[in-house]
This record gives structure tokens, sequence and C-alpha cells, in this order.
């Protein structure tokens, strides 16, 4: 079983160790750089991107993410996650680290849609549609080469995609239970998929 390290300096972390836990996946919880040379893969939470973003910053993990991505390490980001791993954003702040092909838009469902759960298809997912929780979520406003779309709302905007090793999600998988999602990952890390 691969070991899936989840970045633990802010946001919901604890959810996605529970899942990974249940579906028998060690799940070592990522505060320091030189941890992610334990684990074959990582989780970058939901939570506040901007928070993220300094912290990331602060404990200098932004060189170490790059280089580990560029060398092929598989990297799902949830909500703040997806925004994080961005190339680029359509607000002023944060910085993105610019790991992966998309242009995403922070809180981009208004306030009228600050929540909302939506049944969504998810390519190569078995089963029942995946019920997707959407907290100030994200929107991917484009997408670059080499970026597949994975799922998307009634409406046809993106909500899932993914990048060779890259995976994000404007959804928190980790706020239902379901591990489908949680188990596609791990199938990424496990360089099955
Ligand atoms: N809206 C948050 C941000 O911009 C993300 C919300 C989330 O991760 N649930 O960082």
């Amino acid at each position: 079983m691969p070991r899936v390290g989840v970045l633990a300096i802010q946001g919901d972390f604890l959810e996605h160790r529970q899942v990974l836990e249940r579906i028998g996946v060690d799940a070592p919880e990522i505060r320091l750089p030189h941890q992610l040379d334990d684990v074959d893969g990582l989780i970058i939470p939901g939570g506040e991107s901007t928070t993220i973003v300094q912290l990331i910053d602060i404990y200098g993990f932004r060189k170490t993410l790059k280089a580990k991505s560029k060398a092929g390490m598989p990297i799902w980001g949830t909500c703040a996650g997806m925004i994080v791993i961005a190339s680029s954003l359509s607000d002023r702040r944060p910085e993105p680290l610019g790991l992966m092909n998309i242009r995403v838009s922070r809180n981009a469902f208004g306030r009228q849609f600050d929540s909302f759960e939506q049944d969504l298809t998810v390519e190569e997912l078995e089963g029942p549609p995946f019920h997707g929780v959407f907290i100030r979520a994200p929107a991917v406003k484009k997408i670059g080469d080499g970026v597949r779309v994975m799922a998307s709302l009634d409406d046809g905007r993106p909500v899932a995609v993914r990048q060779d090793r890259l995976f994000a999600t404007a959804f928190h998988p980790e706020l239902t239970d379901d591990t489908r999602i949680h188990e596609m990952f791990v199938r990424i890390v496990e360089g099955a998929n």
C-alpha cells in the first residue's frame, strides 16, 4: 500500500486522513517539507487558500512541492487545495504554486451558492453518481494543455480535473462517507491509473 501524506498546516486535513485510514492507507500528516520524502503522494486539503499559501511559504514548502511535482509525485488538491496548485488565479491573492495547467477563480459561485450539493458523474468512477459537497468553492476558468475534465456540474462547469498525476476537485469528497474518489487517487499514486 502506498503512503499518502496530507498537508497538515491548515484546513480539513483530519477528514482526509480519516477517509484514507478507513480504506487502509497510511496517511501521515505533513507539517515540514522534508516529510515529503517519506510519502508517495500528497493531498492538499480544503481550507483558506491565502492562509495555506502563506504557511507554505513560511515553512519553505514552495520549492520542494514544485520539485516533487516535477519529479512526478501525485498531488490532489481539494477546494482551497485546487487554488493552491493552479497555474494562475483571477484573484489578486494568493500566489499559487503553478503546478497544474488551470486558471481558477476563488469563491466563484456567488453568495447565493456559497454552499451547495450536487450529484456528479465522475469519469472512471464505477457505481452511482458521487455526491459533491461544495463550500465556497473555486471555479475552473480555463483548462490548459494536458488537462482532462473528470466531472462537471449540470451547467457544464468543470469541478474535477486531472493532468497526468495531478488531480483537483472543487468539492469535498472527504466530507462524505463515499470513499471512491480517495480510492481513485490511491490508484493514481500506485501508478495503476
Ligand atoms: N474559498 C476558500 C478559498 O478561497 C476555499 C474554500 C474551501 O476550501 N472550502 O481559499
